[in-house]
């Protein structure tokens, strides 16, 4: 299958030249040329399914042309080496869980999957290729650790100084090896901007094969797809009959993408909410009609901290650009830190669930928009000890620390600190830097 740009300006890419070069040289980003649409009987049989069988169906309808059925049924196998349960929070009410990876994010996904497609086609190649990926906090731990010891392939993450929590910093940070770690003196925006601006620069894409990690990457973004139908399966075996909304805790974008992509490839999905934190350029987007990029700030839900979501160039696409067509099938909802914080605290006292500042402001959406008739999921993108510094003082107690995560505590801090600034960026990268 070839995969177009979101821009329409540089031509089409096989899968390969889509995975490995991340943003299309016209900077937009790839999309597939087909999404097909999966037959009723799927639907019918997924309850009686396992997630690992159900992502193989969703896998090969989108890669099944590229990658040998056996290779592809490898990597997604590999890949979901954990489950994404769903578990009822109250009446009406479920929580989709994907933190159960081993960094505790639903990044895990995307990562894993992606540094095994990565590695298949490199594999065959013999290239060397140098991952490069901006992270607001999850992100640079679910690649990094979905890279780790991949041959032919070096990471370098880019992360804002100061503005990620410490377990976050420390997943990606103390592991070493292939894996570098910059400190940025910025934003998350920052970061971004100078993966993009690498991408962009003639005499890097000479000197390295480059490629990134973000969201954008269409081997890291689809495969979120597989987690929705899980969803679906598990809620109609749990004898859930009725209309089935998804309320996404939305940063980036892709999570909620990828399930929009879900329900064009026929997933029953009656409707989806994007649930913003403060920085709400796609709720006022859907009043306004206007899309307004503003600078991020930082909130407690700070893997949502974007002001520039890569993602929506895709919805726009899906949607044929059409406001209309987007409203019918998306809204959105904005918390903002007390809101969210009151939400953990109300949850957890009254249903003993305990949520995630990003889970919460999908928790939040689901609850204020959900109608008498419908059943709705959240999804709980990622576990509340990641955040326990600021999740702690709120319920006024400890949270139990998952071993795996007590693991990376214990390691030591290895990231070089950088300005956001291109050149020093760009010396560093080709090895000229005296830093
Ligand atoms: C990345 C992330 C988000 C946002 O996901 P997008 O795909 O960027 O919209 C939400 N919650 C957590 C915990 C994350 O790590």
């Amino acid at each position: 299958m070839n995969y177009y740009s979101t821009n329409r300006r540089a031509a089409e890419a096989s899968l390969k030249e889509a995975v490995v070069r991340g943003l299309a040289p016209d900077r937009g980003l790839y999309m597939p040329g087909r999404i097909e649409r999966l037959p009723e009987s799927f639907f019918r049989e997924m309850p009686g399914l396992s997630f690992v069988q159900i992502a193989c169906r969703v896998a090969e309808a989108f890669f099944g042309e590229d990658v040998d059925a056996d290779a592809l049924q490898r990597i997604v196998t590999d890949t979901l080496s954990f489950d994404a349960p769903v578990v009822r929070v109250e009446d009406r009410v479920w929580s989709l869980e994907l933190f159960h990876g081993p960094t505790l994010a639903f990044k895990d996904v995307g990562g894993r999957f992606m540094a095994r497609m990565l590695s298949y086609f490199l594999g065959r190649g013999g290239d060397r290729v140098t991952v490069l990926v901006a992270t607001s906090g999850d992100t640079g731990s679910a690649v990094a650790n979905g890279f780790l010891d991949v041959e032919g392939i070096d990471v370098v993450v880019l992360y804002p100084k100061g503005k990620v929590s410490e377990i976050q910093e420390k997943q990606f940070t103390t592991l070493g090896r292939n894996i570098t770690a910059l400190e940025i003196d910025g934003t998350f925006d920052d970061c971004q901007r100078l993966v993009k601006a690498a991408f962009m620069d003639r005499e890097l894409g000479e000197r390295l094969s480059l490629t990134s990690a973000n969201s954008i990457n269409v081997a890291r973004f689809l495969p979120q797809a597989f987690y929705y139908f899980n969803a679906y399966a598990r809620l109609r075996e749990a004898g859930l009959s009725g209309p089935i909304v998804v309320s996404v805790p939305s940063g980036n974008f892709g999570n909620l993408t990828a399930g929009l992509f879900a329900k064009r490839m026929g997933l029953p999905v009656k409707r989806f909410i994007a649930a913003n934190n403060r920085n709400d350029i796609f709720y006022h987007y859907l009043q306004t009609g206007n899309y307004e990029p503003r600078p991020s700030v930082a909130t407690i839900a700070n893997a949502m901290d974007v002001g520039d979501p890569s993602n929506f160039a895709r919805i726009l696409d899906l949607y044929g650009r059409s406001l209309e067509a987007i409203r019918a099938d998306i809204s959105a909802a904005r918390y903002d830190d007390e809101q969210i914080c009151r939400a953990i605290a109300e949850t957890l006292e009254r249903t003993g669930y305990l949520l995630d500042p990003h889970g919460a402001c999908g928790y939040l959406a689901l609850c204020e928009g959900l109608r008498e008739d419908e059943t709705g999921v959240f999804l709980e993108t990622a576990h509340p000890a990641k955040f326990r510094d600021r999740v702690e003082p709120v319920i006024g107690r400890s949270i139990e620390i998952p071993a795996r995560l007590a693991e990376f505590m214990r390691g030591k801090k290895l990231s070089v600190e950088l300005p956001a600034d291109f050149e020093t960026f760009k010396k560093y990268l080709i090895g000229e830097s005296d830093i």
